[in-house]
């Protein structure tokens, strides 16, 4: 016969006196740890849209997807909890590192559609003035801007929105030349890269 060893004693003892390690979930609440890894959620305030998150998820949980309809452009960024492994890597690698975050949910049971399983967001996009292509999402625009702060004054799209950010320079009126044609005085403007290329080898 062999005897428990005295670790293993102590264990037990331990155990005994202190109560079971697991808890009584779900018939009482369960309290994680503090760096426990629960559902992500997106924060809208400090989320800028860089998509970032979203090339780095193991598991494609995070979409992202484009939409321009009445001359507006935004970007819609989904995190779908059903198919997220709690990993850790959109808040790792978040460009602001509080645009997502893991709270210390993990209770996903629902009577709903997987459907809901799911959190949304909305990010305006900066269109480019020539053709009306979406060019970055305004949020990712102004926190390089404020970031580069002078600096930003060697590109001239960035130039402009840091600009009109500040509120020194104003959208001038619509054109009423054809949208997609591009002139060499459009180089002082919001470009996408196509149109800037363009209106660079015209001037
Ligand atoms: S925690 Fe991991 S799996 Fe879940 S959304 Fe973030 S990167 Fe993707
Ligand atoms: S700011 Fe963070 S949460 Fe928002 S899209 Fe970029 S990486 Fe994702």
């Amino acid at each position: 016969m062999r005897y428990p060893k005295l670790r293993e004693l102590k264990e037990a003892i331990k155990a005994l006196i202190k109560g079971p390690y697991t808890s009584k979930f779900p018939y009482q609440a369960h309290e994680p740890y503090e760096r426990f890894r629960g559902r992500p959620y997106f924060h809208e305030e400090d989320c800028t849209g860089c998509t970032a998150c979203a090339e780095v998820c193991p598991t494609t949980a995070i979409e992202v997807e484009d939409k321009v309809s009445g001359g507006k452009a935004k970007r819609r960024l989904t995190v779908h909890w059903d198919i997220c492994i709690c990993c850790g890597q959109c808040e790792l690698n978040c460009l602001t590192g509080k645009g997502i975050t893991l709270s210390r949910e993990f209770a996903y049971a629902t009577t709903e559609s997987k459907s809901e399983l799911k959190q949304e967001i909305d990010k305006e996009f900066v269109t480019c003035e020539c053709c009306g292509e979406p060019v970055v999402p305004y949020d990712q625009y102004a926190w390089v801007a404020k970031r580069l702060g002078p600096l930003c004054f060697s590109n001239s799209s960035l130039m402009l929105f840091y600009l009109k950010l500040l509120g020194l320079a104003f959208r001038s009126k619509p054109s009423t030349r054809k949208k997609t044609e591009v002139l060499r005085q459009d180089r002082i403007g919001i470009l996408c890269p196509r149109c800037r290329r363009e209106a660079v080898l015209k001037s």
